[in-house]
């Protein structure tokens, strides 16, 4: 198996095929064996798992789970490097490669069609340019068991965060609401060619098999969730009047005094379990009106 994070050899076969990175296309490809080898170690990967990986590159994270995996199906943006993955991971019978934008798949159909049998991963070290869609996507298909992705340490903070924390943010919310995310390890930036700017860290999204809330309508839970977090450090009761323009100021107040709350309480100290019961009186106080 050619040793793709071994910089001696991926200079020459990127020169021999005349590639250049693609800034926009958020291409830092690893250069540090143990990184893509912990990555597929922690994802816990064996022969029962289909795994999902996005922008495969010239391969080296493919490769450790083409090795670990029942089967690899890895989609693949940038078609010119597909003479070097022949070279780099062409061996592997389990593996597939869809060269598509990942954001113009359908994922649980995707994961229906090709893991039948097998339980469904997703695995990847994600170009930072669209990593919040690519997660929303992979959380949102509710077709994984888990979600291994190597982000920047800033994103992977937001995920794991705690109400209060001056990371909590609307994305933690939605993340959490799928899936209980744990903090692997960090990446610095010299594990990369060409080196990124920040440090880079691993999560785990082990998704929910079940919700332990009780949500009466998702839709109005994330809305109640975006407006609370849209007028940071303001009243509660600002924001979700803005947010919901129908209640009107004396409205939200009332809604947040049912839910259990002081009127001045702030969204961004709020869990989930406390953003669902605000929620389920905005849905109750819909069906009133
Ligand atoms: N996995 C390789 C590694 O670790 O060295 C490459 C990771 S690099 C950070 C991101 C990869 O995602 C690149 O190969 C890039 O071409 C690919 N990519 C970017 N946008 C994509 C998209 N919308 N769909 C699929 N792949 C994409």
């Amino acid at each position: 198996m050619i040793d793709v994070c071994d910089i001696q050899v991926m200079k020459p076969l990127l020169a021999q095929h005349g590639f250049h990175f693609s800034k926009a296309k958020g291409q830092n490809f690893l250069i540090s064996r143990w990184v893509p080898e912990q990555i597929a170690e922690y994802s816990g990967v064996d022969r029962n798992t289909g795994v999902l990986e996005i922008g495969p590159g010239i391969g080296p994270l493919t490769q450790q789970l083409a090795l670990r995996a029942g089967k690899v199906c890895a989609v693949e943006l940038d078609r010119r490097l597909e003479p070097i993955l022949k070279q780099t991971v062409g061996e592997f019978p389990n593996l597939q490669i869809i060269w598509d934008d990942v954001l113009k798949q359908d994922i649980p159909a995707l994961v229906k069609e090709k893991f039948p049998g097998l339980r469904p991963a997703a695995c990847a070290n994600l170009p930072y340019y669209i990593t919040s869609p690519i997660l929303s996507a992979l959380l949102e298909a509710e077709c994984f068991d888990t979600v291994t992705v190597m982000v920047q340490k800033e994103v992977a903070q937001r995920i794991a965060a705690k109400p209060g924390s001056a990371d909590y943010s609307a994305f933690t919310v939605f993340c959490q609401y799928y899936a209980e995310p744990e903090l692997l390890f960090d990446v610095p930036a010299h594990c990369f060619l060409p080196q990124p700017k920040v440090t880079s860290a691993v999560v785990t999204l082990h998704v929910r098999k079940a919700r332990p809330w009780d949500i009466a309508d998702s839709d109005v839970f994330f809305r109640t969730v975006r407006a609370s977090f849209a007028m940071r450090r303001k009243k509660l009761a600002n924001g979700l009047a803005a947010g919901f323009p129908e209640l009107g100021k004396e409205g939200a107040a009332e809604v947040i005094r049912l839910a259990g709350f002081e009127e001045n309480v702030r969204g961004e100290t709020l869990g989930i379990p406390e953003f669902a019961r605000i929620a389920n009186e905005i849905v109750k106080r819909k069906a009133m009106a």
